[in-house]
């Protein structure tokens, strides 16, 4: 278990918190403000305990450099709105400005640095770096779960200067990812979909020995039917993995782990809006179309076993959702999981946007704030982030 904020004294102190306000923008101002809320439990409880904090985050990819669009100023007005109080900016994160305005800061006032990636050394984890961030504080809390799959100097650095703990966000994505992987309600039904086979091996192999049943959608399911022996026409498909679908099956069936493939599918001509499309079944894509979704039947089909469920872990949407006409299998099974009753959490950063989507977001157990982070932690990696926490003792 890792230590919290609840196991350290933090009043009068200096805390440097990590948050991941990687928000997306729009005419200067927070598009999305859903990571922003994420974080705030951490900051009231330290505003409310007198802390001073200091908050450290990135914003988008500026390379390492100074670039206008990625201030954070925005980020400070919305949060500055959402908390009730004043959010001192200050235009840099390490040097003489953070020092001053840290200086200057009574008990619960908070402070929000500069983007970090606007030094290169961020990215480089670069010692003296971390060693001048963690320089303006006593104590430093990582909340920020979206990132912690990268060894980064505010992310993983710093934590080798100072006393480290995890903020709530991170203790709960944590704990109810470790809970879903270590002790699933039975039967555990993992959904899975998305583009590609390859970007989920790691997951898929890491599932196998702990789900009863797999179901798999998406882009995903192309390869499996293929190594089914169906044909799939023009349908996204990974050639080079047929062997490994056939051995993940295989796998499977010695494990009673019950595969789910689509039984019809949603095929077009094109992965366009308006190209002409039709439902046809699974063994069956003609040449020329390809499969963008699954098809009613699917949803019926993966509906019943969702609503059978103790616990469900969904990642990787059931066709391509960015477009209508083929989101009506990923929003379907959406609202499925929603009426189920299991345990539902939803991993993975495009599988979040279509919960949000179809409007259940509020029905699931949990949808992490982290794409890239979900993925690794669910594949089974130590998240670097997450490893130089304290531990509890006992
Ligand atoms: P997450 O971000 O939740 O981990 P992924 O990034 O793995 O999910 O997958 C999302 C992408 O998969 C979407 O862009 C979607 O368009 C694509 N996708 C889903 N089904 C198909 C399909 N049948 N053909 C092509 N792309 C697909
Ligand atoms: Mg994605």
């Amino acid at each position: 278990m890792l230590k919290t904020l609840r196991d350290v004294e933090v009043a009068g102190k200096r805390v440097l918190v990590r948050v991941d306000f990687n928000v997306p923008l729009k005419e200067g101002k927070v598009a999305d403000d859903t990571r922003i809320r994420a974080a705030l439990p951490t900051i009231r409880y330290l505003v409310e305990r007198q802390a001073r904090v200091i908050l450290v985050s990135h914003l988008g990819r500026p390379k390492g450099k100074v670039d206008e669009r990625y201030r954070l100023d925005p980020v400070a007005a919305r949060l500055e709105e959402l908390l009730g109080k004043r959010v001192v900016k200050v235009d840099d994160c390490i040097g003489e400005a953070p020092r001053a305005a840290v200086e200057a800061m009574e008990p619960g006032d908070v402070v929000l640095l500069e983007n970090v990636r606007f030094y290169p050394e961020e990215e480089k984890n670069d010692r003296e770096f971390a060693r001048q961030l963690a320089e303006l504080a006593d104590l430093y809390v990582n909340d920020a779960f979206g990132t912690a799959h990268r060894a980064h100097a505010s992310t993983e650095g710093v934590a080798r200067f100072l006393p480290a703990v995890a903020g709530f966000l991170m203790e709960k994505e944590i704990s109810v990812l470790s809970q879903v992987l270590e002790r699933p309600v039975r039967p555990f039904v993992a959904l899975l979909g998305g583009a590609k086979v390859s970007d989920k091996i790691g997951v898929v192999e890491n599932l196998l020995g702990r789900v009863d049943a797999l179901l798999i959608g998406g882009g995903m399911a192309n390869t499996f039917l293929a190594a089914r022996g169906c044909k799939m026409g023009k349908s996204l498909l990974e050639p080079d993995r047929l062997e490994l679908a056939r051995e993940i099956m295989e796998k499977a069936g010695e494990k009673n782990v019950k595969v789910l493939l689509p039984v019809d599918l949603v095929v077009a001509r094109a992965a366009e809006p308006g190209a002409e499309s039709m439902v046809v079944p699974a063994d069956g894509v003609p040449e020329e179309w390809m499969a963008l979704d699954i098809g009613p039947q699917t949803v019926a089909l993966f509906a019943r076993e969702l609503a059978r469920a103790g616990t469900v872990l969904w990642n990787g949407p059931m066709g391509v959702f960015e477009m209508e006409p083929y989101a009506a299998g990923t929003l379907g099974v959406a609202r499925a999981l929603a009426e189920s009753g299991a345990t539902a959490v939803v991993g993975g950063g495009d599988t979040a946007a279509a919960v949000e989507k179809a409007g259940v977001a509020d029905k699931m157990y949990h949808v992490s704030t982290g794409g890239g982070a979900s993925l690794e932690f669910l594949e089974g990696k130590v998240l670097p982030g997450v490893a130089v926490l304290m531990e509890k003792a006992g």
